[in-house]
């Protein structure tokens, strides 16, 4: 008996022994061969160009966006991109807002639409190495807010354009630019506006190529090479108010057993220790699809054979808050407010949790979460209506011409780094686009260190003058190539 127990675990181990080592070698990579193209010369002059557009604090922030410095900012750029304006179908939206149509030859092809926003985040210029504003190229970079996010889609964009256009090119599929102006705060009067205009014109993109996610340097251990995550799906976000209203209020010298901050507190604390479930799905499991058949033999097991390693992995990923954002909807309560005196009972308190929600879940779905973990008929939860709040996108395919043109075209330039299709956990303006394609792309091939991502609304915004000028080339190519 024993003997037969014995050889029953052996077979047991060699039969899970063969199915991970099947399962690994069949792990085969997602990427595509590609020949580098030959590199398009253009002068290290057009960083200073581009410079310039840092100049004009275009800030947008809560309802108010600086006009003055928008409509300094429209002078410029009908200065600098002469033939855009005047060849291709330009229109404003709203006043600060960009649409350029340029028509293809073949009007059987779903056109493209290539997004960016001119607004900026405002800037603390104390802290600055380089004026927020100041606009300067030095040590081989190009200095300002807006430098990452996002003038300089909007400014490689119509480089590009403008170097076709004297070229005598001619695109095949209809390219469109549109430009918001107010993505920092709502992006309703921008993309908002601009995709409604696009809606009543009954208009479909064959894709949407907004910013997003970078390529990343040091993006894993065990793969040293760049990733180029471009963001197939983006998380939802919302704000749910919780709140605490008492019928008594009283003397502090007398309490009951829980005063309104005290029912508050433990609600958020249970909500806190009994976080939503995380899971390896969707943009996410296409991630490790695509990288892990390039990182070292140990870390491609593991990936390979997800079916038995997902716990292992998920504990490994979820000590990184980066990481962990990926993986399930995550709630930060930010915001606390009760009580007017300190020997008074307080009656009412209230809380704000911030909430950016996983695709497949919704903003329903997280009410229902919220009430059956805090299981507390006292505190209400209530959907703050005041901001904007947007269940998660769908999820764009992979296997189509959109993600393979970006895929290709990135290699093109950037022939050392792995693309992979990944999650955007903050939002972009292409989500006012959903109805306009079932495939939106978000990403932006500039090469960034994961220590520099703070920079992006933080201090010290800049950009490599290399990178701006293969951005140039990037969007080049992608628009040459955008025919096939
Ligand atoms: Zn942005």
């Amino acid at each position: 008996m024993g003997k037969f127990i014995f050889r029953l675990i052996l077979f047991a181990f060699i039969a899970l022994a063969v199915s991970v080592w099947f399962k690994t070698f069949r792990f085969s990579s997602r990427q595509l061969q590609v020949e580098p193209i030959s590199e398009l010369s253009l002068n290290d002059s057009l960083a200073n160009r581009f410079a310039r557009a840092l100049k004009y604090p275009t800030i947008s922030s809560g309802n108010w966006v600086d006009t003055s410095a928008f409509r300094r900012m429209d002078t410029l750029l009908q200065k600098q991109f002469p033939l855009a304006h005047k060849q291709l179908d330009f229109e404003r939206v709203n006043e600060f807002s960009r649409i350029y149509r340029w028509p293809g030859t073949d009007a059987l092809l779903d056109p493209v639409l290539l997004i960016a926003h001119l607004d900026v985040v405002p800037a603390d210029s104390v802290a600055w190495t380089e004026g927020p504003f100041s606009g300067t190229v030095k040590d081989g970079y190009i200095w300002g807010r807006g430098a990452l996010d996002d003038k300089l889609s909007a400014w490689a964009l119509l480089e590009s354009v403008e170097k076709l256009l004297q070229e005598g090119f001619q695109p095949e599929r209809s390219i469109y630019l549109a430009f918001g102006h107010d993505e920092e705060t709502s992006g309703a009067m921008g993309a908002g506006s601009i995709a409604a205009r696009f809606k009543e014109e009954g208009r479909q993109f064959a894709f949407v190529l907004d910013e997003g996610l970078v390529i990343l340097e040091n993006a894993l251990d065990g793969l040293d090479k760049p990733v180029a995550m471009i963001g197939i799906a983006e998380k939802g976000i919302c704000n749910y108010n919780l709140i605490v209203q008492l019928e008594e209020g009283g003397h502090a010298m007398m309490p009951p057993p829980e005063t309104a901050v005290g029912i508050l507190s433990a609600a958020i604390d249970k909500l806190q220790k009994n976080p939503f479930p995380p899971e390896i799905d969707g943009a996410v499991s296409h991630f490790f699809d695509y990288v892990g058949p390039e990182m070292s033999l140990f870390q491609k097991t593991v990936i390979a054979n997800r079916w038995l390693t997902e716990s292992l992995l998920i504990s490994n990923l979820e000590k990184d808050p980066a990481a962990n954002a990926l993986l399930r909807t995550t709630i930060a309560p930010t915001m606390l407010r009760g009580g007017v005196r300190s020997n008074v009972l307080p009656t009412k308190a209230t809380a704000k949790v911030n909430v950016r929600i996983l695709p497949g879940q919704t903003i329903e779905s997280v009410r229902d979460h919220f009430q059956a973990v805090m299981d507390d008929p006292r505190v209400k939860v209530q959907l703050d209506t005041s901001i904007s709040y947007n269940n998660p996108s769908g999820i764009s395919e992979v296997d189509v011409f959109g993600f393979q043109l970006i895929q290709r075209t990135c290699l093109e330039i950037y022939p050392e780094v792995v693309v992979a299709p990944s999650l955007v956990i903050g939002y972009t303006d292409s989500r006012q686009y959903q109805d306009l394609s079932d495939q939106i792309y978000r990403f932006c091939p500039v090469q960034i260190d994961r220590s520099d991502l703070t920079r992006i609304h933080g201090i010290d915004e800049r950009l490599a003058v290399d990178d701006y000028l293969n951005l140039i080339r990037f969007y080049h190519q992608l628009i040459r190539e955008s025919g096939k």
